[in-house]
């Protein structure tokens, strides 16, 4: 088999309402056996789109007229014979990712067998999954409302578990007692009133969930080590299942200072990119959960080796899904077999219809719970009409 054609495709399928901070890049390639496999480069928050489009251009040329069956020749091709792809970042790992999933795609497809049968069969037969980002409200969720007062993060909370969830992930420290985003400051030492707010706002869906609904407190790294233990000592009566990112990834050891001062199991990954960015954390096992996001990690074949080193150091995993649905159905393939695997995220961004309308088919959680497709492959495809959506680009590689 050959790689004849790469299509990159970045869509913004929310420009109409003025939202272009949710752009999917996805990844296409082709063969002359005329199976096509579907990838996603996971960037399509924040700012780094254009380079993810430009990233998997760069790359593509590399694989064109390859046999996509031979995956690690072409993964070791893309990180070490590209430079800059040997000191990893970002986006070098997830223009690596997006076309190791669509190769992994290809052959699943191929052979007739969904990917987990490829990477050592089922483990489980279905995925426990949490409500994610509850501070922007769970039913009607999409909207951007921002939820200020301690009542309305009980009234998300139970949205949530009204719609099956036992398990939900707030931030309750990035929005402010007026509702802005990110704009009262939140490092340095916290004020009480930011720490007493805070602390009502997740007392508030401890009460209105009861002693069974696990809490993940999300941090989106906006605190430092300091404000981090503060919030993390606050919260310590509230039995929370885990505390995300409670400072940026770049400098591990102060992971370790807060594991060693906070009571509360931590976790991070969706900024910290293959093997050896996750090291460090193996070493100083600060991390109880690690969250590798395989479209950005370096793609399925990275992402279960990752999952397995975490094996080693008693970590369990709670893969990133932040993406479009592409994403979503890579996750869900790894989920099933690792036997680390704790909780799938169900992120606000995969119950808005936009979103959904990207790809063929809409695999949602019933009762809390998902079932992994047994399509071949990844068990997803992007939908033929976004190709000519006019709020689609899509740049051909042949
Ligand atoms: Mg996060």
């Amino acid at each position: 088999m050959k790689i004849t054609k790469i299509q990159l495709v970045k869509t913004c399928p929310r420009e109409k309402q003025g939202n272009r901070n949710w752009q999917p890049i996805f990844v296409l390639i082709y063969t002359d056996e005329g199976i096509v496999g579907h990838g996603e480069i996971g960037l399509a928050y924040g700012k780094s789109q254009e380079a993810g489009l430009g990233q998997g251009v760069d790359y593509a040329r590399l694989i064109l007229g390859e046999d996509p069956m031979r995956i690690e020749a072409l993964w070791q091709k893309l990180q070490r014979g590209t430079f800059w792809g040997m000191s990893g970042g970002a986006v070098p790992f997830a223009g690596i990712s997006g076309i190791d999933i669509a190769l992994w795609d290809i052959k699943g497809k191929a052979l007739g067998v969904p990917v987990y049968e490829l990477l050592g069969g089922k483990y489980r037969d279905s995925l426990r999954c949490y409500a994610s980002q509850i501070q922007l409200g769970w039913k009607g969720n999409g909207t951007g409302y921002r939820h200020i007062r301690p009542e309305e993060y009980a009234e998300a909370a139970r949205e949530a578990m009204d719609a099956g969830f036992d398990a939900v992930k707030v931030d309750p420290i990035g929005i402010d007692d007026k509702g802005g985003w990110m704009v009262w400051d939140t490092r340095g030492l916290m004020r009480s009133r930011q720490l007493r707010l805070i602390e009502d706002r997740v007392a508030a869906i401890r009460e209105a969930g009861g002693p069974d609904l696990d809490i993940i407190i999300e941090a989106h790294a906006l605190t430092d080590a300091n404000t981090a233990i503060q919030i993390g000592k606050r919260l310590e009566p509230y039995d929370c299942f885990y505390y995300e990112e409670p400072t940026q990834p770049l400098n591990p050891e102060l992971f370790r200072l807060i594991r060693d001062q906070v009571k509360i199991p931590l976790a991070s990954g969706e900024r910290i990119h293959g093997r050896w960015g996750f090291r460090p954390f193996f070493e100083n096992r600060s991390l109880s959960v690690i969250q590798p996001d395989l479209c950005n990690t370096g793609g399925i074949s990275e992402g279960k080796k990752i999952c397995d080193m975490a094996m080693a150091y008693d970590m369990g995993v709670q893969l990133h899904v932040c993406g479009g649905p592409i994403s979503n159905a890579a996750a869900m393939q790894v989920e099933v077999v690792i036997p680390n695997f704790i909780i799938h995220e169900t992120h606000e961004y995969s119950t808005i219809q936009e979103n959904i309308d990207l790809c063929k088919y809409n695999d949602q959680p019933v009762n809390g719970y998902l079932r992994v497709s047994d399509r071949p492959g990844i068990g997803q495809e992007l939908d033929e009409d976004v190709l000519k959506q006019n709020h689609s680009q899509v740049i051909t590689v042949e």
